[in-house]
């Protein structure tokens, strides 16, 4: 170590107190990373791992990237989770070649970026702050959500039994780029949530004082917020947001102080909470299986026009509405945007204009706006009035209160005056201010001009007075303004003259005269500079007060922008408007799947839905691939959709207001996770009995399957019963157990469904028609000829199925649907396992149909012969 170079000393000494991230250390036009760190972000970004001192006996790793495109490397790292502090020169380097002074300027998190470019504009980029608090009964979770990007501060708070899961639940939901924890017991609990998606975490240490914490809010929000949320009463989520202004603080993160919005406290009172695995299944937000927003009911409903929409969009699908009339409110207002597609449109158009205000005020807030940011801000803020105009004749009070806007004509007119209309990107180089908005800046920009008139009379003058016809006057950075005269011209060159600098052709000199103008004018123009971007800088703290109006106006925005996109779909896909009825029943009438509906190549039938106290659990049966799956999520989204204020893909709906919407489905569709299948869908049906309610909509996708016939089924059965006699919730329940229907006859409420199919010959037809009674076969063979198996796989299979079947009817006692199986229940035993094992090593390809005959024989015998016959086996 000793023999490092002070420069790497210094660097070392950085890293010290920033061990978790990686130093960008400016030397001169590049940054450069050493040591392990440079191993890993040379991989990270992609460039080439080079040496320092390479010539010596341990060269040290090293990686570099250019400052001007640092950006692109930087988005590289935050997008993989690292966290990068910012190491730059304070100080012009010396000549000397003596150590420059450096600091860290800044330092980015991936919760915390706020460049646009880093950004993905249709979702909000989260910082997630958690603090755990012991308590009596058992730890208080908080979680406080912060976009650093758009100013959004939402806090929430769990106790009791369900808290934790309920906490990561949301953490599911908002997937935050970064998350923070206010002790490593909170990290130790939590981080299993969020490291699989990659997201990093940090243990911050946080005192939590309950005092400090309520002088961290109200110093950032004022003690008037802090008593009209009654924050004393939700400690946990008080202190999440003091972690999260403490992170921030500890950052330097410049937009920390001012453009944070109201603290909002998330209440779930009005709200819908869906949980990730509800979300998951019904495919809220992204896709199954490739993760996509395409493909997902937000990806449909989707026609936002502005990135402020599209966000907000986000959080309607994902927290639905609880209450009837701001249901309503939303309906009434998309309603009358559907019925004036002019309306409509100019308000498309019109929206389309617009910038993203809320990362705009972020970004002002930090001073990382130009003047043609600004610019562009004045030109949205006049289109908001030609908006706002569209809006006067409608009749829909959520529109007429969206209408109500700030008044930003000061504002607009302040930056017409100050800024030319097209300034350019940089502010340093003079040309923001518009002529007439300053004196001082008038007069200074005079001077330039009389200067240059002054130079070309000069160089006219001088022409005539030398007789040299190319003698001209140029200027150079380095050497300022100079006379050129060409060699062959040399001779002519007065004496008063001095020479400046040789060129290969030419030589160039200056004259007292023209040094005097040259102070005069570079003189004028530092000034100019120096006062133009005075005047910008005032210009921009003017824009900054204005933050609070301008996000108000963006919230307005937002949700006009939802509105809007909600129209749109309502009418593009033919959707109808639901009505809510107080008696609790759901009756729709020619229903779709919202998503099968627009990317399915055949043609979607529609199936209707009736349920109420008589029909309140619908048990639908049906082969494989008939349609069950699509027809109970369609019921699913429909109500979900409703309740966020969407029309919906049906002919008719009338629905109840629901608290809640639980989608579940059997372990085998879902192989991509770790834990074992089976005993994952059992956790999540276990949650479902826990918190649905007579009000709550339950879809349960062939639950039971992740396990054995008889397991599977004992299970689906006894839910079944609780769900009816306990819980009572309107439940939709697709299984292949055909057994199963037979509780129609034994509970109050249940119905059999099932998925017409027509058969001709030995083809299967889906008729995809939602009728009422129970399908008896399953079709599986047909199915599998649907998809292409080998005909003599089809045909074994058909022999095997019917000897099988045979063997059941003789008897009739082993018949599953003589549940209950509790007794039944030790043949999961020994022999079933043999029987099975047997079954597996059965090699069909290799024996003829005869062996296959007397290989089931066999199974069969083993099955059926009583236990005594177990032992001896026939050979
Ligand atoms: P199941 O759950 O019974 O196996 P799915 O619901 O998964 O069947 O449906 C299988 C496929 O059938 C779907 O991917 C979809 O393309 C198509 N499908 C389902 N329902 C309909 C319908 N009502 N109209 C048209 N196509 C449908
Ligand atoms: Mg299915």
């Amino acid at each position: 170590m000793s023999e490092l170079t002070p420069m790497m000393k210094q660097y070392l000494s950085f890293k010290e107190q920033h061990p978790d991230k990686i130093i960008f250390f400016q030397v001169g036009d590049f940054y450069e990373i050493f040591f392990e760190d440079a191993v890993v972000a040379a991989r990270a970004m992609d460039v080439v791992l080079t040496t320092r001192d390479s010539n010596k006996e341990n060269p040290i790793p090293l990686a570099g990237v250019p400052i001007h495109a640092a950006d692109t490397y930087l988005n590289k790292l935050l997008h993989q989770g690292f966290k990068v502090a910012l190491c730059e020169q304070v100080e012009e380097a010396t000549t000397g070649g003596g150590l420059v002074r450096r600091e860290i300027t800044q330092i980015l998190t991936p919760g915390t970026v706020t460049d646009p470019e880093m950004l993905e504009e249709s979702r909000n980029n989260y910082l997630a702050a958690i603090s755990a608090l012991p308590g009596g009964a058992g730890e208080y979770y908080g979680l406080a959500a912060v976009d650093v990007s758009t100013g959004d501060f939402r806090i929430n708070e769990w106790s009791g039994e369900e808290a934790a899961p309920a906490l990561a639940d949301e953490l599911l939901r908002l997937q935050p780029a970064e998350c923070i924890y206010n002790s490593p017991a909170a990290a130790e609990r939590f981080r299993p949530y969020l490291e699989p998606q990659g997201t990093p975490g940090t243990v911050f240490d946080f005192s939590a004082d309950p005092e400090q914490v309520k002088e961290a809010l109200t110093r950032q929000w004022g003690e008037e917020l802090w008593e009209k949320l009654s924050l004393s009463r939700f400690p946990a989520a008080a202190t999440a947001a003091a972690v999260a202004l403490g992170y921030l603080k500890m950052l330097q993160h410049p937009a920390r102080e001012k453009h944070f919005r109201n603290l909002e406290l998330s209440s779930t009172g009005d709200r819908m909470p869906v949980d990730g695995i509800t979300a998951r299944n019904l495919e809220l937000t992204q896709t199954i299986r490739e993760g996509k927003r395409k493909g997902s009911l937000l990806g449909l409903l989707d026609h936002c026009h502005t990135a402020m929409g599209r966000r907000l969009l986000r959080r309607w699908v994902e927290q639905p509405l609880t209450e009837q009339q701001l249901i309503e409110e939303r309906l009434e207002a998309v309603d009358e945007l559907r019925q004036n597609p002019l309306t409509r449109g100019e308000l498309r158009a019109g929206l389309q204009q617009l910038i993203d205000l809320e990362r705009f005020c972020s970004r002002l807030c930090s001073g990382r706006v130009n003047a043609r940011d600004l610019v562009g801000l004045k030109e949205t803020l006049e289109n908001l009035e030609p908006l706002t105009r569209l809006l006067e004749s409608c009749r829909a009070p959520l529109l007429q209160s969206l209408r109500q806007l700030p008044d930003f004509d000061a504002l607009i007119g302040r930056i017409a005056g100050v800024l030319v209309d097209d300034p350019p990107l940089q502010l340093r180089e003079g040309g923001l201010i518009r002529e007439g908005c300053d004196e001082e800046v008038d007069r200074l920009r005079s001077i330039t001009r009389d200067g240059r008139s002054w130079l070309l009379d000069f160089e006219k003058k001088e022409r005539e007075r030398t007789g040299i016809k190319s003698l001209r006057v140029g200027y150079n950075r380095n050497f300022g303004y100079y006379i050129e005269v060409t060699r062959p011209n040399l001779a002519l060159v007065p004496p008063e003259y001095h020479r400046r600098q040789t060129l290969v052709n030419a030589e160039r000199f200056i004259t007292g005269p023209l040094k005097e103008m040259e102070e005069q004018i570079t003189g004028a123009r530092e000034q100019l500079v120096r006062r133009e971007y005075e005047l910008f800088e005032a210009l921009r703290e003017e824009v900054a007060a204005a933050v609070p109006l301008l996000q108000a106006a963006a919230v307005r925005l937002a949700r006009l922008d939802c509105l809007q996109s909600f129209a749109e779909a309502a009418e593009r896909y033919r959707y109808c408007r639901p009505r809510f009825s107080p008696g609790g029943q759901i009756r729709i009438k020619r229903g779709r799947h919202p998503v099968v509906e627009q990317s399915s190549g055949e043609r979607f039938v529609p199936n209707d839905l009736q349920m109420d106290d008589h029909a309140s659990i619908l048990i639908i049966t049906g082969p494989n691939m008939a349609g069950k799956s699509t027809y109970i999520r369609s019921a699913a989204l429909i109500c979900l959709m409703a309740q966020i204020g969407s029309f919906v893909p049906a002919d008719e709906a009338e629905l109840p207001v629901l608290d809640r919407i639980f989608a579940r489905v059997g372990a085998s569709d879902d192989l991509s996770r770790g834990l074992s299948t089976f005993m994952v869908e059992m956790q999540e049906t276990a949650s479902i009995l826990k918190e649905a309610t007579p009000r709550s909509l339950l879809v349960l996708d062939e639950i039971g399957r992740g396990t054995s016939t008889y397991d599977g089924m004992s299970i689906a059965r006894s839910v079944l019963e609780y769900i009816s006699r306990r819980i009572k919730a309107k439940t939709l329940f697709s299984t292949h157990y055909h057994e199963l229907t037979n509780l129609k006859d034994e509970l109050p409420g249940v119905k059999n469904y099932t998925m017409a199919v027509r058969e001709q010959g030995q083809e299967i037809i889906f008729l995809r028609r939602v009728v009422p009674g129970r399908s008896d076969k399953s079709y599986g063979i047909n199915v599998a000829r649907l998809a292409g198996l080998p005909l003599e796989v089809l045909l074994r299979a058909e022999a095997i199925l019917a000897e099988l079947e045979t063997a059941a009817a003789q008897a009739p006692e082993r018949q599953l649907s003589l549940l209950p199986l509790v007794s039944e229940q030790p043949r999961e035993d020994g022999r079933t396992g043999k029987l099975l094992d047997e079954l597996k090593d059965l090699d069909l390809n290799r024996i003829t149909p005869l062996e296959a005959l007397q290989h089931l024989y066999r199974l069969q015998q083993m099955l059926f012969q009583g236990d005594e016959a177990e032992e001896e086996l026939p050979d």
